[in-house]
């Protein structure tokens, strides 16, 4: 067996090797480095204090530790350990220490119901049956080419440095499995080719509760939303996001007609 080359002078070094080994991979690089020692270092900036108030806004004090998490470079108890180090009173780091308790849930589901990495766990709640969405993913989706402008910025990220948002993830499944009716396995195999902390478990369980196989109701989101949370960061001009530039009320009837009535 080849064994392989673990110690580098340099991160172009280690990038032409991973090259070499990999020719097929696409993409540009990263800015997130892996390894320890950059673990370390994004776990001594965390605010998990500020964590709850602020996590929603892409601005917000998220913590990008899901990378090394899910490599095994850092554990959930490593990063729960640290944070209490952090406040003087559990319950200031309460929703931090519950978003640990997610990844660890997701884990456990999958491990007893394997079949839910990739088979619906109960129907749609949209009004619309499996059949009724596509098997395959867009291309202007796959490229970032949609005639949405906040979406193609979170396409891009994704595609571009292997990490979003939590509710860039939401808003980019929604908008695959609602907007575009496509199936949730589409975008969930997509996602998992792209995200550095892409994992069946969380990504996939994730893709269910948005599409509402795995949920009571269809998450879905508005131009306003975006607004809100990602103002700052993204396009959210209504004129280059028509289809997201709508109140609720008016896209529940528009994406899932069937329902009638929709709360
Ligand atoms: C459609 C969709 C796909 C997703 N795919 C993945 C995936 O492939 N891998 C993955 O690790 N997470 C996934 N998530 C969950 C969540 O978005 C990421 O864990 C989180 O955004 C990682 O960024 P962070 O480390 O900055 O998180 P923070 O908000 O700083 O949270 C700290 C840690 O808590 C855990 N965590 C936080 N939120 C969640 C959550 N909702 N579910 C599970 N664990 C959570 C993660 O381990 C994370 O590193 C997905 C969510 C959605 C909606």
């Amino acid at each position: 067996m080849q064994q392989l080359q673990k110690n580098f002078d340099s991160r172009e070094s280690l990038i032409a090797y991973v090259k070499e080994l990999a020719p097929w991979a696409e993409g540009e690089r990263s800015y997130i480095q892996g390894g320890w020692q950059k673990a370390e270092k994004k776990l001594a900036s965390i605010d998990p204090i500020n964590y709850a108030r602020t996590r929603n806004f892409g601005d917000g004090n998220v913590t990008k530790l899901s990378p090394y998490i899910h490599h095994g470079v850092m554990s959930l108890n490593e990063a729960r350990n640290y944070a209490l180090t952090k406040c003087s009173e559990p319950l200031q780091i309460t929703k931090f220490i519950q978003e640990l308790a997610w990844r660890d849930f997701w884990q456990r589901i999958l491990s007893s119901h394997p079949q839910w990495a990739w088979e619906d766990i109960e129907p749609y709640k949209t009004g619309f049956s499996a059949e009724n969405y596509s098997d395959t993913l867009p291309g202007d989706i796959a490229e970032g080419k949609t005639d949405v402008a906040c979406i193609d910025a979170f396409i891009h990220e994704l595609t571009a440095t292997g990490y979003i948002h939590n509710h860039a993830r939401m808003y980019l499944a929604s908008y695959v499995v609602h907007f575009r009716r496509v199936k949730w396995q589409a975008g969930a195999r997509w996602f998992l080719k792209h995200l550095l902390d892409g994992d069946v478990a969380s990504n996939n369980l994730s893709w269910q509760w948005v599409a509402s196989t795995f949920s009571h109701k269809p998450y879905i989101f508005n131009l306003e939303n975006v607004d809100k949370y990602f103002g700052k960061l993204v396009d959210t001009s209504p004129l280059t996001n028509q289809p997201l530039h709508a109140s609720y009320e008016i896209l529940l009837a528009l994406l899932f007609p069937n329902l009638g009535g929709h709360e």
